[in-house]
């Protein structure tokens, strides 16, 4: 059996939560939250698992001490029980979804300043460099942070605003067209973005992770 264990309890919780239920067929309590990266090891070592479990852990390590120490313990634990871990080429879930193409546009942004910093990061992600790492003392100014994850909440948070309920990501809340069927919304969805065709959930969803870098180390979906 595939378990998830979320950072979050919120926007990246729900995300997993809909990719658990559409495309990997899990049951709802195994995408478990965490309350932050570093809640993590101990989530696994209080939940019963064997050598036929594998779990996903969708946070890479960013080079800073406290993702080191949780992937250690998660390696650890895993040796202990035998199950299995698959890892992410990513290290939250607001840096995945600032790798999907179409961010920028299904969230509205206009603002030129915040576009040129997204196709910045955009184009480091696909080519595999530490994007945060690389940030010039512009970007740094601008966005006055220099923690990867809090720069990666902002800057999704910048990047899909203008959306709305639709497709913002931000103060916890993910905006309900990521995950559910557009056509039933109505006038919810009048400012509602994306690509006509896509009118459900599932095939949003099948949109985003083939227009994205790799969900997984290993692939799960077919
Ligand atoms: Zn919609």
């Amino acid at each position: 059996m595939f378990y998830v264990f979320c950072e979050d309890k919120t926007a990246g919780y729900k995300f997993w939560q809909a990719l658990g239920r559409e495309f990997l067929n899990l049951p709802e309590e195994n995408i478990i939250p965490c309350a932050g990266v570093t809640k993590i090891a101990a989530k696994i070592k209080s939940t019963p698992l064997t050598s036929r479990d594998t779990v996903i852990v969708p946070i890479d390590h960013t080079g800073r001490s406290q993702y080191t120490v949780v992937l250690e313990a998660v390696f650890r634990e895993a040796e202990n029980r035998s199950f299995g871990v698959i890892l992410t080429a990513y290290y939250c879930f607001e840096s995945y979804l600032l790798s999907f193409k179409k961010v920028h546009e299904w969230g509205g942004c206009t603002d030129a300043k915040i576009l040129s910093v997204f196709q910045d990061v955009y184009d480091k992600l696909w080519a595999g460099i530490d994007w945060f790492e690389g940030l010039d003392s512009e970007y740094k100014r601008i966005w006055s942070l220099r923690n990867p994850e809090r720069l990666a909440k902002r800057l999704l948070s910048d990047v899909t605003r203008e959306s709305g309920d639709s497709f913002h990501i931000g103060e916890s809340k993910l905006g309900i067209c990521w995950v559910s069927d557009c056509e039933n919304r109505g006038k919810l969805c009048v400012d509602c973005r994306m690509d006509k065709d896509l009118k459900t959930a599932k095939l949003k969803l099948k949109y985003v992770l083939n227009n994205s870098l790799d969900l997984l180390a290993d692939s799960l979906i077919i």
